[in-house]
């Protein structure tokens, strides 16, 4: 899978050269570049922002780096065009799972108060949001969904780091988990799972999941029930 995420801040994405998503990256399963916009501004002193129109506070990153490194990186339009925002659709594992099975995504990242519309309208194809909060920019919410859109895709994981299994895979959250020792502080891990009985443990986690769910995300089951998938 491609990606190319437009910032301001391309030193920002340092972090995904580690861990999970850093091995992909090394393996050549995911093929990452954060392009720096202000290498396309065409001021003289490589400004990428101004004054909204109408008044109010902070600055607009301007249409033209934007346009520009747009149709640099994508000149046929071949990738998913996404720009992170507040307004757009909220994240969700679905729309990860989704977005893990295109080849080639683009990610802009906005920054102050936002970007020129008309960059949004001209060269956009999805809003994603990361959650109803207000970031400074759009760079954490971009390593967001690179992350996990990404485990998604094929060989990202190590088969011993299944999504199905993962909270939401099955439409609950997931089970307590428990590593050695088997007493911490006191604290027992709950006997069945040193059994080697593998129906009663799986029969365990899943009362463990739905009770979890039931608790805390009641909206979760009643999705699941609505789907036609309860239990
Ligand atoms: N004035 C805007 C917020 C701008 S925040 C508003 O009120 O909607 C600056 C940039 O951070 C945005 O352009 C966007 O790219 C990013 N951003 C902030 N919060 C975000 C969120 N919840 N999800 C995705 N991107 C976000």
């Amino acid at each position: 899978m491609k990606i190319r995420v437009l910032t301001l801040f391309p030193a920002m994405f340092g972090c995904l050269g580690e861990s999970i998503i850093g091995r992909a990256i090394k393996n050549g399963i995911l093929d990452f570049e954060a392009v720096d916009i202000r290498a396309y501004s065409k001021d003289k002193h490589g400004k990428c922002d101004d004054t909204p129109y109408g008044g109010g506070a902070g600055m607009i990153m301007t249409a033209q780096p934007i346009f520009d490194c747009i149709n640099a990186v994508d000149p046929d339009h071949e990738y998913l065009r996404i720009y992170m925002s507040p307004s757009g659709e909220r994240l969700s594992d679905g729309i990860a799972r989704e977005l893990g099975g295109f080849d080639k995504i683009l990610i802009l990242c906005g920054h102050y108060e936002g970007v020129d519309q008309r960059v949004i309208d001209l060269c956009i194809d999805r809003e994603i949001s990361v959650g109803d909060y207000v970031l400074s920019g759009g760079e954490l919410a971009a390593m967001v969904v690179v992350d996990a859109a990404a485990r998604f895709v094929d060989g990202v994981l190590g088969c011993a780091e299944s999504h199905e299994t993962d909270s939401f895979g099955d439409g609950l959250l997931e089970y307590p988990q428990y590593t050695r020792p088997p007493e911490f502080m006191g604290m027992k891990v709950p006997e069945v799972l040193l059994s080697g009985n593998h129906k009663e443990i799986d029969k365990f986690r899943r009362e463990c999941s739905l009770e979890l769910t039931a608790a805390r995300r009641a909206d979760l089951l009643e999705a699941k029930r609505g789907s036609g998938d309860g239990d």
